[in-house]
């Protein structure tokens, strides 16, 4: 059949499905164990916004949305960047959404935008969504991670120090990197909102608590406060990163572009007295994020796993919000700038959006509700492949 031919008989739906696979060439096939993925040339940092443009981004959805979209500087970075919120819906069901506490995964912020350009709109859903929730978004919480292209914050310990004399003499945290310098911040957050450091909880492990030393972390607990204050639980925890390039679904051949999990604590009792701790909210959660992208035909939007369950961080923005009643999504996105180009790059970003679009979806009409927790422990376990 010519291109003519074949395009002439083809109905209106058939060139949207035509168009969504041509987006991803070759998305939907199955990728062999040696798949060439991990040994791109990097410098995929260069393929999103900057901390000018994405400042620009900001201020042009709060603009062009008439103030749908509420955009807020919430805090500043150790070398002075602004921190922003963009806060859209008068629901009473709240949504948090944090993207690129690590510098260097960029996908889940372009996917925010897009996700709050499209929810402060004008059409009747997005009006429908605005009513049933409140989503409350920082794109890019680490700055100067995000524009130095490191997982890290740029932080030196003697900068610690400083604002916290009281740690003067002690070993510098465990998740800090003297060579960055800076904070993995991602292991400074503590489900006791208002703790201060003290010197012998110092340098700490993965295994325990973090302080809130970074401003990044206390940016973001001082966002969470508030929104606790105000909605009495922070009902929804999102936070958005990436993982290593190359894995794929247990049990098939499936390259899985995307892990997920709502499992971060092991045992909420070894941390004190966390009433409010719901695992079950949090499963339901992830199922919706699972289930909405089942529902995009035959395309790999599918192909997601479930992130390692034996994990214990309670260091971690998911761990400690979690605890305080918090349910609780991760995605990591498998690419990682230092590894891959940017060909890739729309439908990672598409997959994240049409993720967590769903849980937003869930949440507001009541569906998340009648979700069977049990539901997440059939999700795909994740298999490492080396980069070839
Ligand atoms: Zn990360």
């Amino acid at each position: 059949m010519s291109r003519k031919t074949l395009t002439a008989s083809l109905t209106g739906a058939a060139l949207v499905t035509m168009a969504a696979v041509a987006l991803v060439p070759g998305a939907a096939q199955a990728i062999p164990e040696n798949s060439h993925c991990g040994t791109e040339a990097g410098n995929n940092n260069d393929a999103f916004v900057d901390h000018a443009q994405l400042t620009k981004a900001l201020e042009q959805l709060e603009r062009t949305s008439g103030g749908v979209v509420d955009v807020e500087v919430v805090g500043q970075s150790n070398q002075g960047r602004d921190i922003y919120s963009a806060r859209v819906g008068e629901g009473d069901t709240v949504i948090y959404v944090q993207t690129q506490i690590h510098g260097n995964e960029n996908h889940g912020t372009e996917a925010l935008l897009n996700l709050l350009h499209q929810i402060g709109g004008s059409s009747q859903e997005a009006r429908e969504l605005r009513e049933n929730v409140t989503i409350v978004g920082i794109p890019r919480l680490n700055v100067d991670g995000g524009e130095n292209d490191t997982r890290q914050n740029a932080m030196s310990w003697d900068d610690v120090v400083a604002e916290f004399p009281q740690l003067a003499g002690v070993e510098p945290a465990w998740n800090y990197r003297a060579s960055v310098p800076g904070f993995d911040v991602n292991r400074d957050f503590n489900p006791d909102l208002d703790y201060v450091p003290q010197p012998e909880d110092f340098p700490g492990n993965s295994a325990d608590t973090g302080w809130y030393i970074t401003p990044e972390a206390q940016t973001s607990r001082d966002v969470y406060r508030e929104l606790e204050q105000e909605f009495g639980t922070v009902d929804y925890f999102v936070d958005l990163h990436n993982q290593w390039s190359c894995y794929k679904q247990a049990g098939t051949d499936n390259m899985s572009t995307l892990s997920i999990s709502g499992r971060f604590i092991d045992d909420p009792t070894e941390f004190g007295d966390w009433p409010a701790f719901d695992y079950d909210a949090s499963r339901r959660a992830n199922v919706a994020v699972y289930d909405a992208l089942q529902d995009q035909g035959s395309s790999a939007y599918g192909h997601l796993t479930l992130y390692p369950q034996d994990t214990n961080l309670p260091g971690t923005a998911l761990g400690s919000f979690a605890l305080r009643g918090s349910a609780t999504v991760l995605f990591e996105t498998s690419s990682q700038t230092q590894y891959d180009g940017s060909k890739r790059n729309g439908f990672l970003t598409k997959q994240v959006e049409l993720g967590l679009k769903g849980l937003i979806d869930a949440v507001a009409d009541g569906s998340i509700d009648s979700i069977d927790p049990e539901d997440y422990e059939e999700i795909p376990q994740r298999v490492y492949l080396p980069a070839d």
